[in-house]
């Protein structure tokens, strides 16, 4: 394979845990940031003005994190116009300039950490963990755009051509572009959606999750700190209603998604509707992802595997495990210890370091994991039941399955579903994954190397992980997206992302 290292820029460090004194200064940081945050519609550097909600926190609703003003559908019409206005010159601004100011977000991003990080933990109920690798993240989407950036939208590629003749491939903005990000990464995937589509020399109006609107306005007002115009980058919070209004909207050139299939589906429909040039869409949807694991596997890694891949961040990360197939020589002892290691959890406050798993997002996450446990309890066989604090809590949950087509949705949360399998039935197993129709994340953990080979090559999804978990993807390490009903393909920090958001010229010139 081609290596696309990029010797000139590196990941983001964040601080060693295992530094106590740094990580003392970290904590004290993180709690003197108590201050309430505002957000509202901010189109052309304008603030919107209406009547603000508060912003409950999952950890505790009578806990105000702020407020937020939501955007009309007018003022969605007015941030596309805006951005349309803004287009002609930040196309073209040159790759060097967009590049240096995602470098200096990069840098913000970083300077500001514990004021993200109490964000993250009040409004999005993350644990310190989770939120300190989120803010790394977030740094860096920008500095592996900036990098790509000045690598693809540059002079141009040179083609060969006849003589007498000079052919050059330039990419190039779109226009207007739509990002509509999840309240899951509510930092790092609504930074990297706004830095690969301005990168590319988009404009862009941001609709952040309505769950997550604060992190968002804050990360806008750092974008903009660092030097992207007020002309370029536009907020509207709200709910999927303005997420709507934007879509429909006659005048965007493409749409940027991360949420949940069936709103990708309907954004999918909204756009094929328009009268006017095909607008593109790039969605990274959810998955029903399983991981293998054989007789030859390591039993304390795959314990600790398991229960990381399917019980951090409280299950919600599309990455998660939902679909644990173990060959049966070996699934009780597997199952065993896989309980063992969910059982030593701890579920709290994400604010106290001794937690593992914060609370679900909101009530209505809460009740629907509750339907399903409660389904599950009548349908499965139940091998381990944590115990959830009362609030926005749901316990890590093992259920075994005696067939796979019972899971039939996407469960986002700390759920884990076991089928056992016979080693001369590996083919039924991969039938199953494939007939859940996602493609996103996929484990496995076996010695074999025919084994492993031959799973990642009958299978079709976007990241495969062996012998280890099978969430967190680095950014320009592990490029992350999936096919199917998981998405349109193009993969976040990866080196053919910038692409996705742009148009492609060839320029000839008979000399
Ligand atoms: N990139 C994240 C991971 O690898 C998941 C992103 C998501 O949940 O949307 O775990």
């Amino acid at each position: 394979p081609r290596d696309l290292y990029q010797p000139q820029r590196q990941n983001s460090r964040g601080i060693e845990f295992g530094e106590r004194a740094a990580l003392d200064g970290l904590i004290s940081a993180v709690a003197a940031q108590t201050g309430s945050v505002m957000a509202a519609p901010l189109i052309d550097g304008k603030t919107g003005t209406g009547a603000p909600r508060p912003v409950a926190s999952p950890i505790d609703p009578a806990i105000s994190v702020g407020t937020v003003v939501d955007a009309t559908p007018e003022q969605a019409n007015d941030a596309v116009a805006a951005a349309r206005k803004g287009f002609a010159s930040w196309s073209r601004t040159p790759a060097e300039t967009r590049a240096r100011i995602l470098e200096r977000t990069a840098e913000l991003l970083e300077e500001n950490a514990a004021h993200f990080i109490a964000l993250l933990q009040r409004e999005g109920g993350k644990t310190l963990d989770d939120a300190l690798s989120e803010v790394r993240e977030a740094a860096d989407f920008c500095r592996y755009y900036a990098a790509e950036g000045k690598r693809l939208f540059g002079a141009g590629d040179a083609m060969p051509g006849p003589t007498g003749e000079s052919n050059v491939l330039l990419l190039r903005g779109r226009g207007a572009f739509v990002a509509i990000s999840p309240w899951n990464f509510p930092l790092a995937i609504f930074t990297g959606q706004i830095t690969a589509a301005l990168m590319a020399g988009n404009t862009v109006v941001a609709k952040p999750a309505e769950q997550t609107p604060l992190i968002a306005a804050e990360a806008i007002r750092l974008l903009h700190e660092a030097g992207v115009p007020t002309s370029v980058l536009h907020l509207v919070p709200g709910d999927g209603t303005i997420g709507a209004a934007l879509t429909a909207h006659p005048d965007i050139a493409g749409v940027v998604f991360t949420g949940s299939t069936e709103v990708a589906r309907s954004i999918n429909r909204t756009l094929a509707a328009k009268d006017g040039p095909i607008v593109p869409l790039i969605a990274e949807t959810g998955g029903i992802n399983a991981m293998i694991v054989d007789a030859t596997a390591l039993p304390e890694q795959v314990a600790d595997d398991v229960v990381t891949s399917a019980f951090r961040s409280a299950g919600q990360r599309c990455s998660a495990l939902r679909l644990l197939f173990v060959q049966d020589d070996v699934a009780d002892r597997m199952i065993e210890m896989i309980a063992g290691a969910a059982s030593e959890l701890a579920l709290g406050d994400p604010r106290e370091l001794a937690t593992h798993i914060g609370p679900v997002i909101d009530t209505e996450a809460k009740q629907r994991l509750e339907s399903h446990i409660a389904r599950m309890k009548r349908e499965a066989r139940v091998h381990f039941e944590g115990i959830a604090p009362p609030g926005h809590y749901v316990a890590p949950h093992i259920f075994e399955l005696a067939d796979a087509g019972q899971l039939t949705e996407e469960v986002f949360g700390p759920i884990l579903h076991v089928v056992r399998y016979r080693a001369e039935n590996l083919d039924r197993v991969l039938q199953s994954i494939e007939r859940t129709g996602y493609g996103l994340t996929l484990g496995i953990h076996s010695r074999i190397d025919d084994t492993i080979e031959g799973v990642i090559d009958h299978l079709s999804v976007g990241n495969v992980y062996v012998n280890r978990n099978m969430i967190g993807a680095v950014v320009g390490v592990q490029p992350f997206g999936g096919h199917g009903l998981s998405g349109t393909g193009p993969k976040a920090g990866g080196p053919h992302y910038l692409t996705r958001f742009a148009t492609e010229q060839t320029v000839t010139i008979n000399t």
